[in-house]
């Protein structure tokens, strides 16, 4: 980090943040952050600048090492750069994790000198909720910090789970097309991994479109909240994976999709919200090779991210806007499953190709300012130095 920052950095802190550079290959910047006085160790990770300001949640959790929390920041960061690429959000890849337990280490300056070494970041790195860290969380960090999406106010784009639920819809639509010309869901079947947040909202978008739905969760009262609502049938966590079904809907957590599993599958699709949804990006192959078309899950469930990010225009968050950029996963679908089949490689392949391109040539790149209404704090887009490829150093 430059020494200028540096000095910027220990004449405004409050909380004494220091920052120690991680340096990681492939990565921007990695920064361990830490604060004596509020007791706070977190690693800001900013994959990749190229198409706008690294933006992506902060998760709170007891990592039981610092490469744990390391390795997770850094996968989550780089799957952000990715997922903005892919809808040509115009956002770069950032990810923050907070060592600590959600549980009873959260207090208040701890969130708070997180806040604060986020402003002393000039808006290169966004925040937003994430695991161990809800909206009340969010509210405390922005004491300290404008750079930040998610929180209540009249401009804001409040819970991104019906939007992540309405893409992963669109994008049951483009398999729909892709496999048999109709983008109908009507009599289809549907089995839904995890009826929480996202799973219960996508359960009513298909019932109320004619699908039949199976659906299974760990917690048994949400599955049942979902099966009597929409009349799905519910089965164990276990079975979900074998059912016969046209389109299976991972909405549950990450690595589903493996060696063990995919060999079970009876689905003719996978489209679901879980993030990670590959434990090895081999098993989009495995995939290809049994015929069941894999929908890469950081396009599929992009929505919640372009829903977040509309607060940050001129006049903050508009719903007519946020739905009409999210109805575009479907063409961006149909596009990367026409791509994979020329080239004869899995959806996935063709889906990090196509990003791999919008970010060589900063297709989708921010320009102009970026607005935090709840703070009247707003920013240039970050010009990033490029290549001649387009792409940043
Ligand atoms: P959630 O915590 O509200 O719901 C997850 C549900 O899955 C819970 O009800 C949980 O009991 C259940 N579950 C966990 N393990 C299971 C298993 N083995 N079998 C069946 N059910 C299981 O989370 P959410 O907000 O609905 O998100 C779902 C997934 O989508 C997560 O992986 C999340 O990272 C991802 N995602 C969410 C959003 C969003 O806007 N909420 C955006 C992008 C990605």
């Amino acid at each position: 980090m430059a020494l200028v920052l540096e000095e910027q950095i220990k004449k405004k802190s409050k909380f004494d943040i220091s920052f120690e550079e991680i340096p990681i290959t492939g990565h921007e910047k990695v920064l361990k952050v830490t604060s004596k006085k509020a007791r706070l160790t977190a690693i800001i990770a900013i994959h990749n600048t190229t198409l706008g300001s690294a933006l992506g949640g902060t998760r709170i959790q007891p990592y039981p090492t610092f490469e744990a929390a390391l390795n997770d920041v850094l996968r989550l960061s780089a799957g952000m750069t990715y997922k903005s690429a892919a809808v040509k959000a115009g956002w770069g890849g950032g990810k923050s994790v907070i060592i600590a337990d959600p549980a009873n280490e959260k207090t208040d300056d701890l969130l708070m000198a997180f806040g604060e070494a986020i402003t002393l970041l000039e808006g290169r790195y966004i925040c937003a909720e994430d695991m161990g860290c809800g909206t009340e969380d969010v509210k405390i960090i922005s004491r300290t910090t404008p750079y930040i999406v998610g929180l209540p106010h009249k401009k804001s784009s409040g819970n991104p789970s019906p939007y992540t639920a309405w893409g992963v819809f669109c994008s049951i639509e483009a398999a729909l097309m892709k496999l048999i010309g109709s983008a109908s869901v009507k009599n289809k079947i549907v089995a839904i991994q995890g009826t929480g947040s996202v799973g219960e909202t996508l359960a009513e978008f298909l019932f109320r479109r004619g699908a039949r739905l199976i659906v299974s969760d760990i917690d048994p009262r949400r599955a049942r909240i979902v099966a009597e609502r929409f009349g799905a049938r519910i089965c164990s966590p276990r079975e979900i994976l074998t059912v016969e079904c046209d389109i299976f809907s991972p909405c549950a957590l990450g690595g589903i999709l493996n060696s063990e599993t995919i060999p079970m599958l009876q689905a003719k699709a996978v489209v679901g919200a879980a993030n990670n949804q590959l434990l090895r990006k081999e098993d989009a192959d495995l995939l290809q090779k049994r015929g069941i078309l894999y929908v890469p899950d950081f396009v599929a469930n992009a929505g919640g991210l372009i829903n977040a990010t509309n607060e940050l225009r001129k006049d903050g968050y508009d719903e007519t806007s946020a739905l009409e950029l999210i109805g575009q996963i479907y063409d961006q679908l149909l596009f990367i499953f026409d791509n994979a089949e020329k080239n004869g490689y899995s959806p996935h392949k063709a889906a990090v190709k196509l990003c791999e391109y919008n970010l060589n040539y900063g297709i989708g790149r921010r320009e102009g300012k970026i607005y935090f209404h709840h703070s009247n704090v707003s920013i240039d887009a970050p010009t990033p130095e490029l290549t001649h490829h387009g792409r940043s150093k």
